[in-house]
């Protein structure tokens, strides 16, 4: 069975990049527990934390870790920070002298983040490759996304929404299943689209449909579940509706194209 390690970047004394009242160190754990969780209730595959509490990892502890537990992927996880306010989007990294498969999964990956986060206003500043430490001394294939700038005008409105967390955890765990190909686990299909939503609940097939990694309407929570009883807020309605127009929209633009 395939193995990810995901790595929340920074954590304990280490905060990374600290702007508009955001801390890289809980927005990459945040994101990283989510995406723990998607990717252990969508597919058939292991997943181990280099980190999943609040402390301080050295990058060296880091890269130990991906490489004792001999993992598939190695995917870190951290945001970006910038003097300039106006700095805004969505990048990922792999080694400068990486293999042609890395690329191949940093593309799926890449594409599958963004495809989900352009519907916020944001840019994608692209695939890019560095000579990073933890991209370096890991074994097996490993990508670094920067999950938007903390200190960028658009990105940090962004980044206190917790529906766009989790929509950055969701895309995240479609792409790395498309890049490894893994298989979908088949319990979570049978007995309903969340452990909370039996099939046989009277709204499984809504639930199934707007929450499809396709459509996307409505997510989950970061736990894996749907919460079918809790209330909804007058602006969580307003965000679901905006974005059932604008697909609508989209749909309807792609198809005058085509005329
Ligand atoms: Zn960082």
């Amino acid at each position: 069975m395939m193995r990810i390690c995901i790595d929340p970047g920074h954590g304990g004394a280490d905060p990374g990049a600290v702007a508009n009242g955001l801390r890289e160190k809980d927005l990459t754990l945040d994101i990283a527990l989510k995406l723990r969780d998607y990717l252990l209730t969508g597919w058939q595959c292991e997943v181990k934390l280099t980190r999943e509490i609040d402390k301080y990892l050295s990058l060296s502890d880091r890269c130990r870790i991906a490489n004792d537990c001999e993992a598939d992927l190695f995917y870190s996880v951290h945001c970006n920070g910038h003097a300039n306010t106006e700095k805004n989007g969505w990048e990922s990294f792999v080694h400068s002298a990486t293999s042609e498969q890395t690329k191949q999964y940093q593309k799926a990956i890449h594409g599958s983040v963004f495809n989900y986060l352009k519907g916020w206003g944001t840019l994608d500043r692209g695939m890019k490759s560095a000579n990073f430490q933890v991209l370096r001394e890991t074994e097996m294939s490993a990508i670094l996304g920067e999950y938007l700038f903390i200190s960028g005008d658009i990105d940090s409105q962004i980044l206190k929404n917790p529906e766009a967390l989790n929509i950055m955890a969701v895309s995240t765990a479609t792409g790395i299943a498309k890049a490894l190909d893994l298989e979908q686990e088949p319990k979570g299909k049978a007995s309903g689209p969340f452990p909370d939503v039996p099939s046989d609940h009277w709204a499984a097939g809504a639930i199934s449909y707007v929450s499809d990694p396709e459509q996307l309407i409505m997510a989950g929570f970061g736990d894996g579940t749907f919460r079918p009883d809790e209330s909804v807020t007058r602006a969580q309605l307003a965000v679901v509706v905006e974005r059932v127009m604008r697909g609508t929209i989209s749909e309807a633009i792609k198809v005058l194209k085509t005329k």
